[in-house]
């Protein structure tokens, strides 16, 4: 105790001599989104490197994380290229007196979290690779097996549903191994005929007093059903208020619910992953009743989305979304 005692006082004149160290918006400002994936990935990379825990377990928790940020006020958006969010506080350690601090030592003297990952001397919660690190090493800690990162994902974040979305948004990542997942589609084919309009937040008729939670589009019955997003499935079956319905879960820990379907289409189970243009079902007019109740309203596509901030879900409009990807689908097509 005397011994650190005395380290700190050496040491805690070189804080205000040191220069403070932490990326400004404007070092992303300037990079394209592809400079940007290949910062993050580099990141991920070296910390895999560090923990040999996969890197796509990485890309999950930040994509987690930069969802909860778009979905909380209380959070900052995050001026790296790394979104996890350690409060000060927790970093420095409660009773710091320099809630600013970035000396590792005497971070670690008060039972802070903060490392130092890149070898600099300093433990920076601005500095992603310490982020990063200091995340990564508290999840090693429980091992690399897909089983062992689950308890720490737990430990971690103490929610079901946080491991549930991290490992979905993992699997996804692996499979398409590359960061950049931004594309998106209409959930329907453009040749078809189909007519919707905005209706979010209208009353309906059946199942007592709840508003219109998404855009109904009006198709033929059979009509194909593709996933709007790259995602994974998250569930599958049946429901009385939405009929046959899935619901695909999307990397900013977006939900998106399609209802009343006919049918599935075959083959794709809960886990599943799928990408922009998978064929997920077909229109129909199921719901309102007991399993496999039909027909009581005209077929249609019910499509919603819910937006998760790390305690609860919440539905928000649709409808200029679904715009913009039938603008977007239509200019890819006639590109070719
Ligand atoms: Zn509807």
């Amino acid at each position: 105790m005397k011994k650190y005692v005395l380290q700190m006082i050496f040491l805690f004149p070189l804080l205000f001599i040191l220069p403070i160290h932490s990326y400004g918006e404007s070092v992303k400002a300037d990079l394209t989104s592809e400079e940007i994936f290949a910062e993050r990935m580099a990141l991920y990379l070296k910390t895999e490197a560090h923990t040999q825990i996969p890197w796509y377990y990485f890309a999950a928790v930040d994509s987690y994380e930069r969802g909860l940020r778009q979905a909380r006020k209380d959070r900052p958006e995050e001026e790296g290229f790394i979104a996890i969010y350690i409060p000060k506080e927790k970093w420095v350690g409660e009773y710091n007196p320099n809630q600013d601090d970035t000396n590792a030592l005497s971070i670690s003297f008060f039972e802070g979290v903060g490392l130092d990952g890149n070898g600099d001397g300093k433990a920076d919660l601005n500095d992603d690779e310490d982020l990063l690190y200091t995340f990564a090493e508290g999840l090693a800690k429980f091992g690399q097996s897909d089983d062992d990162i689950r308890i720490g994902l737990w430990d971690y974040y103490k929610r079901d549903k946080a491991v549930e979305l991290i490992c979905g948004h993992a699997k996804v990542y692996k499979k398409f191994n590359t960061l950049d997942l931004r594309e998106k589609s209409f959930p329907m084919p453009l040749h078809f005929n189909y007519s919707y309009r905005s209706t979010f937040g209208d009353a309906r008729g059946w199942g007592g007093r709840r508003i219109h939670e998404g855009t109904d589009i009006f198709a033929n019955h059979g009509t194909p059903v593709k996933s709007t997003t790259y995602g994974i499935v998250e569930l599958k079956g049946w429901n009385k208020f939405g009929g046959w319905r899935i619901g695909i879960r999307d990397k900013d820990n977006v939900y998106h619910y399609y209802a009343h379907l006919s049918s599935f289409e075959k083959g794709i189970e809960r886990g599943d992953i799928v990408e922009p243009g998978t064929v997920i079902g077909y229109v129909g007019s199921t719901g309102y009743g007991k399993p496999g109740t039909s027909g009581k309203f005209p077929p249609h596509l019910h499509y919603g989305v819910y937006r998760d901030n790390g305690i609860i879900e919440w539905s928000f409009d649709p409808f200029p979304k679904l715009r913009q990807w039938e603008r977007e689908d239509r200019k890819k097509k006639r590109n070719g």
